[in-house]
């Protein structure tokens, strides 16, 4: 039997006049929602701050129509933007509470004390939250390297991330990047119907899997390839590249990596492992007591449901953290033991009234 009720916050409890959050979670990604699930499951008040104006992370923002079937209990696979939208709306109907567009900027320790906890001030852009936990479910490779060429068209058949289905239809594409996020759009754009043109700096990183099934669908590969101009006309882009070549498309998909958040986390105060990700212990707790990292932020294998079971187990040991701290035994039987004399002394105090 589950040692939780689901609904454990009640639906007009009140969270706008909170002195201070149980927990705050940064990011609404895979990690970050499974998180805040399963502490708001556990009665834990949950606020989560979300730099982007919807929830999902990678699944929704950068694979939202790729139908994922690595996720168990979806044998027939579940795309990236339904798997986001059921895991939000499993939070929202727990009572978690969102900000949205709204960015982490610091963590600042306090002077207040809540029952053991020193209490935390997470610091947005939009403003401060005062909280007892932390968990840090940013990913770790936040927003996506822009390539300057395609940039300075100003257009919007510019993409770093794919666009939705009906964008691709009767469509030329060009894929920019050779890593497996540029192979899996092309594969995305060509089921698609799209004609798909990869264009790779270098040679293929990627899956060999991927590029075949690219060649497969009918994808053409350009390896060594750098678009060195471009030009935009009657919603046709016309892509020079190096050798000598000119590729005209209606969308071009941007895929070239991400930059990596470590200044963010270095400003934080955190101890950083050799790759530059967030050190954690057993327990998902970095360097700073009372803040945890999980998923990407931090991750060796990248998955989604490695992200999920982060996430929860963070959650749970913030919660054990919240309501049985380490010190929690010896000062319950310390209690335990002052109001067993108190209690004496006030029936000794009655008997001697009598
Ligand atoms: C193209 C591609 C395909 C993939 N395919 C699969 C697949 O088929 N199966 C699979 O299991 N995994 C897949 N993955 C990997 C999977 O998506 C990631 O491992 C997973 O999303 C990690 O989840 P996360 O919550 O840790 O991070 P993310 O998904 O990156 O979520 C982090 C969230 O934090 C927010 N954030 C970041 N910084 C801040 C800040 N300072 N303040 C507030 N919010 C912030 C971000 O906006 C984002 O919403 C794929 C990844 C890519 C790139």
């Amino acid at each position: 039997m589950a040692d939780f009720k689901v609904t454990q916050i009640d639906d007009d409890f009140d969270f706008a006049n909170l002195p201070w959050w149980d927990v705050v979670i940064i990011g609404a990604g895979p990690a970050g929602l499974a998180a805040s699930l399963t502490t708001a499951h556990r009665a834990l008040t949950t606020l989560v701050i979300e730099a982007k104006d919807l929830p999902g992370g990678q699944p929704q923002f950068l694979y939202g129509d790729k139908n994922i079937v690595d996720v168990p209990g979806f044998p027939d696979g579940i795309s990236g933007q339904e798997l986001s939208d059921r895991t939000y709306r499993q939070a929202t109907d727990a009572h978690v509470q969102f900000r949205f567009n709204e960015e982490l900027t610091a963590i600042e320790d306090t002077d207040q004390e809540v029952e053991g906890d020193v209490l935390k001030k997470v610091v947005t852009s939009n403003g401060n939250y005062l909280c007892r936990k932390v968990i840090l479910a940013c990913g770790l490779l936040h927003y996506p390297r822009r390539l300057p060429v395609l940039d300075d068209l100003e257009s919007d058949a510019v993409h770093y991330r794919s666009p939705r289905i009906k964008d691709y239809e009767g469509s030329t594409v060009i894929v920019v990047g050779g890593g497996d996020s540029a192979l899996d759009a092309a594969v995305m754009a060509l089921q698609r119907g799209a004609r798909v043109e990869v264009i790779i700096r270098k040679e293929p990183s990627g899956k060999a899997d991927t590029l075949n099934h690219v060649l497969e669908l009918g994808g053409t590969v350009h390896t060594s390839a750098s678009i060195t101009e471009a030009t935009m006309n009657v919603g046709v882009i016309s892509a020079m590249l190096d050798n000598g070549s000119t590729i005209e498309c209606q969308h071009a998909i941007v895929q070239i990596g991400f930059l990596s958040a470590k200044d963010t986390f270095l400003g934080l105060g955190l101890t950083l492992n050799d790759g530059g990700a967030v050190a954690i212990d057993p327990y998902f707790e970095t360097s700073r007591r009372g803040i945890f990292a999980v998923g990407d932020v931090h991750g060796d294998i990248k998955l989604i449901a490695v992200a999920w079971a982060e996430g929860i187990q963070a959650a749970i040991h913030a919660f054990r953290e919240i309501t049985s701290p380490f010190w929690l035994n010896e000062k319950r039987l310390h209690d335990n033991k002052l109001s067993l004399i108190a209690e004496r002394l006030s029936a000794a105090a009655m008997q001697k009234r009598k």
